[in-house]
C-alpha cells in the first residue's frame, strides 16, 4: 500500500468504487479505496439489482438515468460485464391517487427525455403475463430500468478505476482519522497509515462508524429488507424475452424475472431497524435470518396481485441490511467544518444512483462545484435537528413509505412535533395545518372554527382550497399575521464583516437601515442563495433566506473563508419572527410602535431596531406578498408577546392568520421566484431576472467573471410565471413546458392565485421563446392545457401596493 495519496475512498461497496472510477476518469487518479474486506462486502453483493430512473426529484432522475447509461461505458472499458437486463419497467396504479401519480411522471418524462407512456392493462399484461389486472387501474411503461449483477457491476468500477490509474486496497481496515494542520489526513489501517489529501466516506453500513471517527453524527440508518426468489414458473417458460420489472404501489411490491422464475421484494409497513446504535466490525457477506411470519401477509398481497408467483415455491429467501436517510436520499457531499472530509452514503438505491453520485461528488472535489443542482441529496439538507432519535424515527417511516406515492400536499408524522415555536400553542388553537421545515413546525393554513385541521393527501385541489382562498383575500384587503420563524437567519458581525459580504454576495451591501435583496453565486456564477441583508450598524448585519437552506448556507458562508474579524453566527434559534402584510399592516404596527412609520419615514426595505409592544425587536419593511408589509424579528422569549399585542391590537383590523400555502398563492401572482422552489444552483442570475440586483460595477464578488459573461452574452433560458387555461388542478412540479408538440422546458412551482383567479405555474423555457403573451402547453395530471405567459406581475403590476 502507498503510504500517500490524494484522496482515501473508504468503502467497496458499488458506491465506493463509483466515486473511485468518476475522480480516476476526472483526472485524479492518485486515488485509493480501502475495503475491510472483499470488493461489495457491505449491502452490495446481497441487492436484488433493480435500477430505474423514477424519483420525485427531476435532478436525481437524471442522475439516475447517467446511472443506468454508464453500465456499458464501464463495461467497455473494463471488459468486466455489468449483467445487465435493460428490459425497462412497469408501474401500476390501484387507485385514482397513484393514476394521477403516473400521469404527473409522464409529463416530467417528457423534458427529462426518457420514454414513458401509459398503456392500458392489456399492454401491461403482455408485457408481463403475471399480473392479475383485476387490482390495477392503470399503468405506466418506461423504456428504461432493468436489473444489473451487483457484483459485476461493483466489479467493472473497480476494474475501470484501476486501468485509469486509481488502486483497491482489500482486507484493509480503516481504523481511525487524524486530521493535520493544513487540512490533510491521516488515516490509519491495520496495515500502517497513508497521507491523503482528501477523505471520502462510503462507508454504507458503516457510514455512521466512520463519521464518528471524525465526530460527526450523519443522519443514517440500515433497515432489514427480504425478497424472495421462486421457483421456475411455467408461464414464463419459452418466453423469448423476460418480463419487465414491475412496480406495484398498492402491494408495496416490486418483482421481476430471476432465470424460469421471479424475484419479489416487499417494502412492510413495520420494517425493523438493524444495528440500531452499532454496525458490528465483523459483519461482513453476512445475510440476517429470515423472518416469513411477520412478512407473511404483505408477500400474500403480492401472490393475489401476481398469482403465479403464489403457485410457485420458493427458491430462496434474503434478508440484508441497507442504509437511508429519513427522508430517503443519499448523503453526498462536504461536511461542514471539516476540511476535506467528503461522503457519498445513505444510497438506498446504489444501482440506480450510485453513477450520479460518482459524477457530482468527483466534480465537487476536482472542481469545487457539482456541476449541477444536487440540494436534494446534499447532506447539508440535514440540520443539527436531525438528530439520533429523529433519525431512528424517520428512517422506518421512509422504509414503510418507500413505495408509497407522495402526494405534494402530504405532511409525513413521524417525529412531530419535535422543533417548535413559542406562537406553535397558539397557532394550532387557532385551527393551523401544520408542516415540518428543518424539523420546525409551521403553518400550512388554518382551518376555521367548524372546519377539521386535516388535508385528504391528493394531487388535486384540496379542501383546504377554499380556505387558503379566504386567507389570501384577508391579507389583501385588511392584514394578516404570518410567522417567519422558519426562515433561515444569520447574524454576520465584526469589523470586517462589510468586505466579506461584499466578497460573498453578489448585490450592493445595504448601508446602516436599509435591506438589500442579495443573490449568491457559486464561482460558476449560479445561484446558490436568494437572500436579504438588513443592515442594522456598519459592524452588524442580519441575513434572512430559505429555512430550508441553513445548513446549506452556513456551509457555504464557512467556506467563503471569514477572516477573523467576522463573525458568523446562526439564528436559527436565536430569533424568531411574524410577517404582518396587507393595507392595514401599517395601521395594526403604528399602534405598537412608538416611532412615525408613516409611509414618507419608513419606506420599503428600510430596517430599524425598535420595541414593539412588549417585545424589543427589529423592525424591517419588507414581506413576500406583495403587500404593504412588515418583518418583525424578536428573541423567542418575547415571541408570545408580541404575538398576543399584534393580536389584541389587530382585533378591529381585521387581523387573519395566513400560512405557507396562501404565501405560495400570493407571491406567485407577484411573480416572485422563491429559492429552492424557482431558484436554485442550476439557473443562472440573467436566466432567474435575479441579475437586477448583481450589482456588476463591484471589482470583485465570487462568481462575478462567470455573471459578466452571461450579460454579454444573454442568458440561454429564462424563468417565467404563466397563467393555465382551464385549469381544475394545479401543476406540482416538473412538469414539462410543450410547445408545438417539443418538450421545451419545465415547471418549478404552481399555486391558484385566489386573488387573481387564474391558476398559476412558474418556469423555465428558452429564451428565445419567453415572450410576454407566448403561448406554451403544460400537461397536468394527462390533460394538456394552455399556458400563457405573463411578464407583468397579475396583481398590482406597478407594485404599488408594496411601496404604499
Ligand atoms: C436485500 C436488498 C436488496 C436490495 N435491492 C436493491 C436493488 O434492487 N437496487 C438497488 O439499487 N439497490 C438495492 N439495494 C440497496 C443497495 O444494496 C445499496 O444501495 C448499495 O449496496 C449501497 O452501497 P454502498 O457502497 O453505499 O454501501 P456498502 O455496500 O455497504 O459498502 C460499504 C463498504 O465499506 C466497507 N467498509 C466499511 N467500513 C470500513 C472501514 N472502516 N474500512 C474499510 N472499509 C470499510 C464495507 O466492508 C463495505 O464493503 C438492496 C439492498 C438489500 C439489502
Amino acid at each position: 500500500m502507498k503510504d500517500s495519496t490524494r484522496v482515501v475512498i473508504i468503502g467497496g461497496g458499488v458506491v465506493g468504487a463509483s466515486v473511485l472510477y468518476h475522480l480516476a476518469k476526472i483526472g485524479w487518479s492518485d486515488a485509493v479505496l480501502l475495503e475491510k474486506s472483499e470488493l461489495t462486502a457491505g449491502s452490495t453483493w446481497h441487492a436484488a439489482g433493480g435500477m430505474h430512473t423514477f424519483n420525485g426529484e427531476a435532478n436525481i432522475s437524471r442522475l439516475q438515468k447517467y446511472t443506468i447509461d454508464l453500465y456499458r461505458e464501464i463495461e467497455a472499458l473494463s471488459g468486466q460485464s455489468c449483467g445487465l437486463h435493460p428490459n425497462g419497467g412497469l408501474m401500476l396504479a390501484a387507485s385514482q391517487g397513484e393514476l394521477d401519480s403516473l400521469k404527473l411522471i409522464c409529463s416530467r418524462a417528457r423534458y427529462l427525455g426518457m420514454e414513458t407512456e401509459m398503456i392500458t392493462l392489456q399492454e401491461a399484461q403482455r408485457l408481463n403475463p403475471l399480473i392479475d389486472t383485476s387490482h390495477f387501474i392503470g399503468a405506466l411503461w418506461r423504456a428504461d430500468g432493468g436489473h444489473c449483477d451487483p457484483s459485476g457491476t461493483t466489479h467493472a468500477y473497480a476494474k475501470a478505476a484501476r486501468q485509469l490509474g486509481a488502486s483497491v486496497e482489500r482486507h484493509t481496515r480503516v481504523l481511525s482519522l487524524e486530521q493535520r494542520r493544513d487540512g490533510s489526513w491521516n488515516v490509519l489501517t491495520d496495515k500502517g497509515t497513508i497521507h491523503a489529501e482528501h477523505v471520502v466516506n462510503c462507508g454504507g453500513l458503516w457510514a455512521r462508524e466512520i463519521g464518528h471517527m471524525v465526530g460527526i453524527e450523519l443522519p443514517v440508518l440500515a433497515m432489514e429488507h427480504h425478497y424472495l426468489l421462486t421457483e421456475d414458473i411455467p408461464e414464463l417458460a419459452g418466453r423469448d424475452r423476460e418480463i419487465v420489472n414491475t412496480t406495484d404501489y398498492a402491494g408495496e411490491i416490486y418483482m421481476r424475472q430471476e432465470r424460469g422464475g421471479a424475484l419479489i421484494g416487499t417494502y412492510e409497513p413495520h420494517g425493523i431497524v438493524w444495528s440500531p446504535v452499532k454496525t458490528p466490525d465483523d459483519f461482513s457477506m453476512q445475510l440476517l435470518a429470515e423472518d416469513f411470519e411477520r412478512l407473511a401477509p404483505y408477500f400474500e398481497v403480492g401472490f393475489r396481485h401476481f398469482p403465479a408467483l403464489g403457485r410457485a415455491g420458493i427458491r430462496k429467501a434474503v434478508n440484508g441490511p441497507f442504509t437511508f436517510a429519513p427522508d430517503g436520499n443519499p448523503l453526498v457531499g462536504p461536511v461542514r467544518g471539516l476540511r476535506n472530509f467528503w461522503v457519498a452514503c445513505a444510497v438506498m438505491a446504489g444501482f440506480s444512483q450510485g453513477g450520479g453520485i460518482g459524477l457530482v461528488l468527483s466534480r465537487w472535489m476536482a472542481e469545487n462545484d457539482p456541476g449541477q443542482d444536487i440540494l436534494s441529496m446534499d447532506v447539508a439538507r440535514f440540520g443539527a435537528f436531525a438528530t439520533p432519535k429523529y433519525t431512528s424515527i424517520k428512517v422506518p417511516e421512509n422504509y414503510s413509505r418507500r413505495f408509497r406515492l407522495a402526494y405534494p400536499n402530504e405532511e409525513l408524522p413521524a417525529a412531530r412535533p419535535v422543533r417548535r415555536s413559542a406562537l406553535y400553542d397558539k397557532l394550532t388553537a387557532a385551527g393551523a395545518v401544520m408542516g415540518a421545515n428543518f424539523g420546525l413546525e409551521h403553518a400550512l393554513w388554518f382551518a376555521p372554527p367548524g372546519v377539521p385541521p386535516t388535508e385528504t393527501p391528493t394531487y388535486r385541489r384540496s379542501e383546504a382550497f377554499p380556505h387558503v382562498r379566504a386567507e389570501c383575500r384577508a391579507v389583501r384587503s385588511a392584514v394578516g399575521l404570518y410567522e417567519t420563524t422558519n426562515y433561515g437567519k444569520y447574524e454576520i458581525t465584526g469589523r470586517g464583516a462589510r468586505a466579506w459580504l461584499d466578497r460573498v454576495f453578489a448585490s450592493r451591501i445595504p448601508g446602516p437601515g436599509r435591506i438589500g435583496l442579495a443573490p449568491m453565486l457559486n464561482p460558476a456564477g449560479r445561484i446558490v442563495g436568494d437572500l436579504s441583508i438588513a443592515c442594522l450598524q456598519e459592524d452588524r448585519y442580519l441575513i434572512m433566506g430559505s429555512g430550508f437552506a441553513e445548513e446549506f448556507h452556513l456551509r457555504w458562508f464557512w467556506s467563503s473563508d471569514p477572516p477573523p474579524d467576522v463573525f458568523v453566527r446562526s439564528a436559527a434559534s436565536t430569533l424568531g419572527g411574524v410577517s404582518i402584510a396587507g393595507p392595514r399592516s401599517r395601521d395594526l404596527v403604528q399602534r405598537l410602535v412608538r416611532s412615525d412609520i408613516s409611509a414618507a419615514s419608513f419606506k420599503l426595505f428600510h430596517v430599524r431596531e425598535t420595541a414593539v409592544g412588549y417585545a424589543p425587536a427589529v423592525l424591517m419593511r419588507a414581506g413576500f406578498t406583495g403587500e404593504l408589509g412588515y418583518e418583525i424579528w424578536t428573541t423567542p422569549d418575547y415571541l408570545l408577546s408580541l404575538y398576543e399585542d399584534l393580536w389584541e391590537a389587530g382585533r378591529d383590523l381585521g387581523l387573519t392568520h395566513f400560512g405557507g400555502r396562501a404565501l405560495s398563492s400570493l407571491r406567485l401572482e407577484k411573480g416572485y421566484g422563491s429559492f429552492n422552489k424557482d431558484f436554485r444552483p442550476d439557473y443562472t442570475p440573467g436566466e432567474t431576472g435575479l441579475d437586477r440586483f448583481v450589482d456588476f460595477d463591484k471589482a470583485e464578488f465570487t462568481g462575478r467573471a462567470a455573471a459578466l459573461r452571461e450579460r454579454a452574452s444573454g442568458p440561454k433560458r429564462r424563468f417565467i410565471v404563466m397563467e393555465i387555461q382551464d385549469a381544475d388542478t394545479e401543476v406540482i412540479g416538473y412538469e414539462s413546458i410543450m410547445k408545438d408538440g417539443q418538450a421545451v422546458g419545465y415547471v418549478t412551482s404552481g399555486a391558484y392565485g385566489h386573488c387573481v383567479g387564474r391558476s398559476l405555474a412558474a418556469g423555465y423555457v428558452p429564451a428565445a421563446l419567453a415572450r410576454d403573451g407566448a403561448r406554451f402547453e403544460i400537461d397536468i395530471l394527462g390533460e394538456m392545457r394552455t399556458a400563457i405567459a405573463r411578464f407583468q406581475p397579475l396583481y398590482d403590476p406597478h407594485g404599488e401596493r408594496l411601496r404604499s
